[in-house]
């Protein structure tokens, strides 16, 4: 065994304080586009304006609709779609999985973009293809 002083379970997908810390920071992006939202855009201003400050916090991107994809514009939107993805798939205990081929993603890539679904191998095969 190593002779490091922090246990870590073998065979753990990713440990349980940085997945904690990463649904942290999805968490604060989340809240942090909304705010920018908010501050530079009229119509979403309006929109959010009628809703609950509780419903704000948990507002999925299933629950935005039409205008509200039009207000936000559709660069925000899938940033906010890839927040969403990556907050559920910690419910579902699978962060830090590649959604293509299933290896883990490095925690380095995961720390840079938190809501990261994809290794680096798939994101840029995806990009090869789209382009
Ligand atoms: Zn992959």
């Amino acid at each position: 065994m190593a002779t490091t002083g922090k246990k870590k379970k073998k065979g753990a997908l990713v440990d349980q304080d940085f997945i904690g810390k990463m649904e942290k920071s999805l968490s604060e992006l989340k809240s942090g586009i909304i705010d920018n939202l908010i501050a530079s855009n009229e119509d979403f201003k309006e929109i959010v304006e009628g809703m609950d400050p509780k419903d704000l916090a948990d507002i999925a991107s299933d629950d935005i609709d039409r205008k509200m994809i039009e207000a936000i514009g559709s660069q925000e939107m899938k940033r906010l779609k890839l927040i969403d993805s990556a907050l559920t798939r910690i419910k579902q205990g699978k962060y830090g999985l590649c959604i293509k081929c299933s290896k883990h993603i490095p925690q380095d890539r995961l720390v840079a973009i938190p809501y990261a679904l994809m290794c680096i191998e798939c994101k840029s095969e995806e990009e090869r293809r789209n382009r």
